[in-house]
C-alpha cells in the first residue's frame, strides 16, 4: 500500500490548480491520478479558451477576475512568456431586459468595462453590420488563453515541489480505512491517504458515489465547438463576441473563427461524439445573430461536456458526510478562467479554512433533505 497526504482524482483544471496551490502551501506528498494518458484530455483541453469575466453571478465573476489576473501576471512570469491574448470581449444584447441585466453587471466587472451602443460596436467591429442589437458590454480585460500552457504550468508548479502525477490510472474504488484515512484503489496500486479530492469533471458524481457521498448528482451537458472560415476577412485582433439573446459566440482562430451554438444537452458521463444537428443549430443562430457569418464553411467540429450542480454554483469544499473527501467540481462553463481562484479555494478548504466565500460553494447545500 502506498501512502499520500492527498490524492487528487483528475488532471484537468480543477485537479491541476488544486495540486498547484496545495504544493505552494507546503503540502508535500500529493498524488494526482488521471485515467487518460495526457492531462486535459476532456473539457480542460478542448474548451473555447475564452478568458471571460462578464458573468452574472457576482461570486463566480469575482473568481474569474482573480483567475484572469493570475493568467496575465503570475502565469506569464512562470511560463516566461505571455499565455494570454488581450483582445477584450463584447457581450451583446438585442432585447431591452437583457440590456438591463448586462448593464447591471458592470459594477462587478473590472474598471474599463463599459456599455457600448450599437453604433459604437459597429464602429469597432464593422462585420457586425446587419446584426440587430441594442448594445453590448465591452470588457477590455478579457482575452484568449493558451489553455495547454496554463494546465502544464499548474502541473509543473506542483511536480517541481514534489507532487506526482500518474496517467492511465483510473480510480476504481474509494473506501474508508483505519484511523480516519481513505484508501484509493487503481489497477496500478492503492494509496492510503488523509484526503481525497474529487476533481473528476463530468465523472465527479461517479467518483462521489464510489466514496459513498450523499450529494445530488451533477449534470454533464454536451456543447459543440466549430472552426470555420467565413467569406469575409478575419482580423486576428477582433475581440470575442457573445450574443446573449441568441446565445452563440465566435472568436478569431488562425485565419478563421472558432464558434459555438451554445448547445447544452444533458449527456451521460461518457466522451461525447458530434451531432450533425448542432451544425444546423449553429447556422440558424448565426443567421439571426451575425448575418455576415451565416455562409461560414465549417472545417472542424468537436463536442465536450460542461458539468453543473443543480443550482449551477461551483462545488468546492468538504463532503458533508465522508470525512477527508473534498469536491472541486461543477465548474460549468467557467472552469478554465476561474481555475487559479478555484485551486486556491480548494487548497484552503483542504487545509481546514472556513470563509464566507467557501460557504457559498459548499457541497453541503447539495444534500437532499427528506420532505
Ligand atoms: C465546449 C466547451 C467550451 C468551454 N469554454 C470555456 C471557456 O471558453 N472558458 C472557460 O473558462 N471555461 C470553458 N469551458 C469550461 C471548462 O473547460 C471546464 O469548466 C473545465 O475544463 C473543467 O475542468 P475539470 O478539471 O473540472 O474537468 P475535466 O477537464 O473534465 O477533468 C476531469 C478529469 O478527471 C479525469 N477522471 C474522470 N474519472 C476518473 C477516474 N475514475 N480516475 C482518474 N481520473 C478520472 C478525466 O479523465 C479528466 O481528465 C468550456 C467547456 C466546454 C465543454
Amino acid at each position: 500500500m502506498n501512502t499520500a497526504d492527498v490524492v487528487i482524482v483528475g488532471a484537468g483544471f480543477a485537479g491541476a490548480a488544486t495540486a498547484f496551490h496545495l504544493a505552494r502551501q507546503g503540502v508535500k506528498n500529493i498524488i494526482v491520478l488521471e485515467r487518460e494518458r495526457i492531462p486535459g484530455y476532456h473539457a480542460s483541453g478542448r474548451n473555447a479558451a475564452l478568458g471571460f469575466s462578464s458573468i452574472a453571478a457576482p461570486e463566480a465573476a469575482t473568481l474569474a477576475r482573480e483567475g484572469l489576473d493570475f493568467i496575465r501576471t503570475e502565469a506569464a512570469a512562470l511560463a516566461g512568456r505571455s499565455i494570454f491574448r488581450p483582445c477584450g470581449s463584447l457581450l451583446i444584447a438585442s432585447q431591452e431586459n437583457t440590456g438591463r441585466d448586462l448593464r447591471a453587471m458592470l459594477p462587478h466587472l473590472d474598471g474599463g468595462s463599459a456599455w457600448w451602443s450599437a453604433d459604437e460596436v459597429f464602429r469597432a467591429l464593422p462585420i457586425l453590420q446587419g446584426a440587430n442589437f441594442l448594445g453590448a458590454v465591452w470588457a477590455p480585460q478579457d482575452g484568449v488563453v493558451d489553455i495547454h500552457a496554463l494546465l502544464e504550468l499548474y502541473l509543473k508548479g506542483a511536480t517541481s515541489r514534489g507532487a506526482q502525477v500518474f496517467y492511465c490510472t483510473p480510480v476504481l474504488a474509494i473506501t474508508a480505512a483505519q484511523g480516519q484515512t481513505l484508501e484509493v484503489r487503481t489497477p496500478a496500486g492503492s494509496w492510503s491517504c488523509a484526503a481525497v479530492v474529487n476533481a473528476a469533471g463530468a465523472w465527479a458524481t461517479e467518483i462521489g458515489r464510489l466514496a459513498g457521498s450523499p450529494l445530488l448528482p451533477l449534470e454533464p451537458r454536451r456543447r459543440h465547438l466549430f472552426v470555420g472560415k467565413p467569406h469575409i476577412q478575419v482580423d486576428p485582433h477582433w475581440p470575442f463576441v457573445w450574443h446573449a439573446d441568441v446565445d452563440t459566440y465566435f472568436r478569431p482562430e488562425g485565419d478563421g473563427l472558432l464558434l459555438s451554438p451554445c448547445d447544452a444537452t444533458p449527456h451521460p458521463a461518457v466522451e461525447p461524439t458530434t451531432d450533425e444537428n448542432s451544425k444546423l443549430l449553429l447556422a440558424e443562430k448565426l443567421e439571426r445573430a451575425f448575418p455576415q457569418l451565416a455562409d461560414l464553411a465549417i472545417a472542424q467540429a468537436w463536442a465536450c461536456l460542461r458539468t453543473f450542480a443543480p443550482d449551477e454554483r461551483f462545488v468546492i469544499g468538504p463532503d458533508p458526510e465522508i470525512q477527508g473527501f473534498l469536491w472541486v467540481a461543477g465548474l460549468g462553463g467557467h472552469g478554465m478562467t476561474t481555475s487559479a481562484a478555484v485551486g486556491r479555494l480548494a487548497a484552503a478548504a483542504l487545509l481546514g479554512e472556513k470563509s464566507e466565500e467557501l460557504g457559498w460553494f459548499s457541497p453541503a447545500r447539495l444534500v437532499q433533505r427528506g420532505s
